[in-house]
């Protein structure tokens, strides 16, 4: 029985690395497959222990299956996150240090977009790239933007506008927490960091709730009020891009001092899997004969 245990979460751990950022269904699917190729029917955990007991073991490295929704629709997501605030510097390996560079100046226009917007159009995007320290042309501005979007760092809207994807927010929750601490909102019902949303109409009330938080929050209520303000709660009040906040006279806000967190040069990734292949290691000397 312990074999067949430390063997499923191995199994699920290696999933996590190669997939990254799954949805639920996806994660409850490596769950049950995790248990059937150890030849265990019956799982001798809950998905909630399980994802339990890894964390307990990723804890020892900084790391943590995490999970949160989708801010467009609501689907629940996993990711396989760093918890120490360095989770940029591990994207060496898919992007040159000019790249993340690049990337990071455009999470700033995002997180800094006045009227919160949380989001850059695709012109103002492309003329920044010419603006770095290390410019980028306009053609590979383009491509890299692509592959951002590619990646699921990034989402571009029909209106060609870039905002940050739910990966983003989930793996670099730390460091936009750290850098943009007075820029970022959160979700008044789910805490969660919220760019894409609704908004109370009284300009100096902070309620902001995800669509699909309010949602779940009005269907239990008799009344649609703002919960602190008891105002009448419209969810055409939006945050994110293309919102009326600007004509109703609401607030630009104050830009942040510039990320200064240094790219870490090297093989993080490597050493990283070599963590977690030490993590999964462990467990197989558990193992039971
Ligand atoms: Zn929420
Ligand atoms: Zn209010």
């Amino acid at each position: 029985m312990t074999s067949s245990y430390a063997n499923a979460h191995r199994l699920f751990l290696q999933a996590s690395m190669s997939e990254r950022f799954f949805t639920e269904t996806k994660a409850i699917e490596m769950y049950k497959k995790a248990y059937l190729a150890n030849n265990v029917r019956r799982p001798t955990e809950t998905f909630q222990e399980f994802i339990a007991s890894i964390n307990q073991k990723l804890n020892t490295i900084d790391m943590e299956i995490r999970k949160s929704h989708d801010e467009t629709d609501g689907t629940p997501v996993w990711a396989l996150v760093n918890t120490n605030g360095d989770e940029i510097s591990k994207l060496v390996t898919e992007y040159t240090a000019v790249e993340i560079s690049y990337f990071k100046h455009l999470i700033e226009l995002i997180v800094t977009a006045d009227y919160e917007e949380f989001s850059v159009s695709s012109i103002t995007a492309l003329r920044e790239a010419s603006k770095l320290k290390t410019s980028i042309t306009k053609s590979a501005a383009e491509s890299l933007l692509q592959k951002f979007v590619e990646d699921k760092w990034l989402i571009l809207s029909k209106n060609g506008k870039y905002s940050l994807s739910q990966r983003a927010i989930l793996e670099l929750q730390v460091y936009l927490k750290e850098t943009y601490e007075d820029n970022l909102i959160e979700c008044t019902l789910c805490y969660d960091i919220i760019t894409k949303g609704q908004r109370c109409d009284v300009q100096q009330c902070k309620s902001r709730f995800h669509h699909h938080c309010s949602r779940n929050y009005f269907a239990s209520q008799t009344e649609k009020v703002c919960p602190s303000c008891k105002i009448a709660w419209k969810e055409s009040n939006v945050i994110g891009e293309d919102n009326n906040n600007k004509s109703k006279g609401g607030s630009s806000r104050r830009k942040n001092k510039r990320a200064t967190a240094v790219t870490r040069e090297g093989d993080e990734e490597e050493e990283e899997e070599e963590e977690i292949e030490e993590v999964v290691a462990e467990e197989e000397d558990e193992r039971d004969y």
